[in-house]
């Protein structure tokens, strides 16, 4: 069609993004290389980028009860969905590292997952959680065992039976309450030991979350008050007599986006759970869950930012407006190479920090994973709506409309932010790592200390930051400004240390000497836009 860039679906997602190829090779396993090489074409394809927009186009339905009045309690979902669900599972996404352990096995899930993320978001709320809900209940002892071999299958089986009849299990978590999301110790769903107390025993729950998505998975580690104080729970969807549990779903969530997955409002009514950990120990037993989640928040993130802005760059290449192809106008290409500079940042640093879940017994990737998990999170996050608003913008008119492939993508932008800790408690988890954990700030220079003598305006701006944070005035009310600085300083040294000099002089003119760009399309003169761009699409 006249003047039309036409669709951009049945591509390798792998081949063509340099900056994910490179980021593989340096933090992970090379030999993963070619299998993501093929991961990368079979996600790419015409029909996977189908199979996202039907699951999103076709939302799940909630059946409270049967048609005679019994409750049901089910979630019924589009085929897409379940075809989706079917792939990343059989692809190993959500709990791989953990079946087959190996060097670099985390890094090359968390490449696969960004590309996932391109294609659909969805899915990824119980594949993240399956993922985190593993080394949550490794070492919990025999009563936890054959949920760990179910979660480490690769057959998705959708079906609503006790998860000892299924090929294979999913899992969710319930910490939300109306009068309380981050604040979780106001919870106030009540746990009663039916007998014994402690590690592994049975307890009845009693209350409300007022946030459980995936309410079709196959059990959920949930918090609730037990007389040891808050506590955690493995609460399953059926009893070990075959019946339902009393999980009593009531609603589900009209949401601004991630519109292919359920997510529920749900009434425990002495609702069966077993124990995990110590009773009031049940933050740090689903924090082992959490931190996780929020590596995969960072990662999907830079997925979803990659994938609307190779549709941007896609456009730019194949429409033309005043005589020339957009691609081809300086000031359009200054924002496709800012978008894309912010793009390669926050890829860089997601697969930094994914690295060091490789690494679990290693103290020193261990501070590293507890400094910069809330770190990437925040940042990465925090970008993400404006890079997915402007690369819509260069889709003209046609961005802002739902059958093309940004509109669906910048609703889904903002919550990753959101949950699993939102951006503030992001930020005051990075000041509580610092102050209270031994050898952060070793960490911290450890990190920070190579790539000194390169460049004054780093060396200015890292001085500036450990001044800053090593001073106690500077409090909760400056947390934010400090976790972007150290974000900021972050992306830079492994710019310095590993980015090609087009994109190191970019990021260090324009995120260190000039700080974040309120719009994008705001770069100096004089930096190489076409190899900006070339990073991110090729
Ligand atoms: C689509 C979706 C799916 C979800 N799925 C789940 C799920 O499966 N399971 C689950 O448990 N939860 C889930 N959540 C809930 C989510 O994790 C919470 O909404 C989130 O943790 C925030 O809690 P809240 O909504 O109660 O907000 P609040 O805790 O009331 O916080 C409101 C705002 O205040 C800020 N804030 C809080 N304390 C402070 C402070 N001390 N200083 C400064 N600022 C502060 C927060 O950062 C936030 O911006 C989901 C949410 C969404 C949107």
């Amino acid at each position: 069609m006249d003047n039309e860039s036409g669709e951009l679906a049945g591509y390798n997602l792998f081949t063509s993004h340099p900056a994910l190829i490179e980021a593989l090779a340096r933090e992970g396993d090379p030999a993963d290389r070619e299998p993501l090489t093929a991961l990368g074409a079979r996600l790419g394809s015409t029909e996977m980028f189908a199979l996202g927009a039907a699951a999103n186009r076709n939302p799940p339905e909630l059946h409270v009860l049967d048609r005679f009045g019994a409750r049901r309690d089910e979630v019924e979902f589009h085929p897409a969905w379940h075809e989706l669900m079917r792939r990343l599972v059989g692809e190993g996404l959500h709990t791989g590292p953990w079946a087959q352990p190996r060097r670099g096995a985390h890094v090359a899930r968390a490449a696969g997952y960004l590309m996932w993320a391109e294609v659909e978001n969805g899915t990824q709320c119980p594949a993240t959680m399956s993922y985190g809900a593993v080394p949550a209940l490794a070492n919990q002892g025999p009563r936890f065992e054959a949920w760990v071999r179910a979660l480490l299958s690769r057959d998705y089986d959708p079906r609503f039976l006790p998860a000892a009849a299924k090929r294979g299990v999913l899992m969710g978590m319930g910490m939300t309450e109306r009068q309380g999301g981050s604040d979780v110790r106001s919870n106030t769903t009540r746990a009663a030991a039916l007998g014994a107390r402690g590690p592994g025993c049975e307890y009845q729950l009693t209350g409300h979350k007022w946030f459980l998505s995936a309410p079709m998975c196959d059990a959920f580690l949930v918090l609730a008050q037990a007389s040891g104080g808050l506590s955690c729970f493995l609460v399953p969807r059926f009893r070990p007599d075959g019946g339902v549990n009393a999980l009593h779903l009531q609603r589900l969530k009209d949401k601004l986006g991630n519109r292919s997955n359920a997510s529920s409002e749900v009434e425990f009514e002495a609702a069966l759970g077993w124990l995990l950990g110590e009773e009031g120990r049940g933050i740090p037993a689903i924090l082992e869950m959490g931190v996780y989640t929020r590596l995969d928040n960072a990662v999907a993130t830079a997925g979803l930012m990659h994938q609307c802005v190779a549709q941007a760059i896609h456009h730019a290449r194949g429409r033309r407006a005043f005589g020339a192809l957009l691609i081809e106008q300086p000031l359009m290409r200054n924002v496709l190479a800012d978008l894309s500079l912010e793009c390669e940042a926050g890829v860089m640093l997601a697969m930094r920090l994914a690295r060091a879940y490789d690494a679990q017994a290693d103290a020193s990737a261990t501070r590293l994973r507890r400094l910069i998990t809330p770190v990437a999170k925040y940042w990465v996050c925090k970008r993400a709506p404006s890079v997915c608003a402007e690369a819509m913008e260069v889709l003209g008119g046609n961005g802002y409309i739902e059958d093309g492939p940004i509109a669906r993508r910048l609703r889904e932008a903002p919550l990753n932010s959101i949950w699993e800790g939102s951006g503030n408690i992001m930020c005051l988890d990075v000041l509580r790592a610092l102050a209270r954990e031994p050898g952060m700030f070793d960490t911290l220079a450890e990190l920070l200390a190579p790539a000194r003598g390169q460049d004054a305006r780093y060396d200015r701006f890292v001085d500036a930051l450990g001044r800053d944070l090593a001073d106690p005035a500077n409090g909760e009310l400056r947390a934010r400004d400090l976790t972007q600085r150290l974000a900021l300083a972050l992306q830079a040294a492994l710019f310095l240390a590993h980015g090609p000099s087009a994109s190191c002089e970019a990021f260090l003119a324009s995120r260190l000497a000039a700080g974040p760009p309120a719009a994008f399309g705001t770069l100096p003169r004089g930096l190489d836009t076409e190899a900006l761009i070339a990073r991110a699409f090729l």
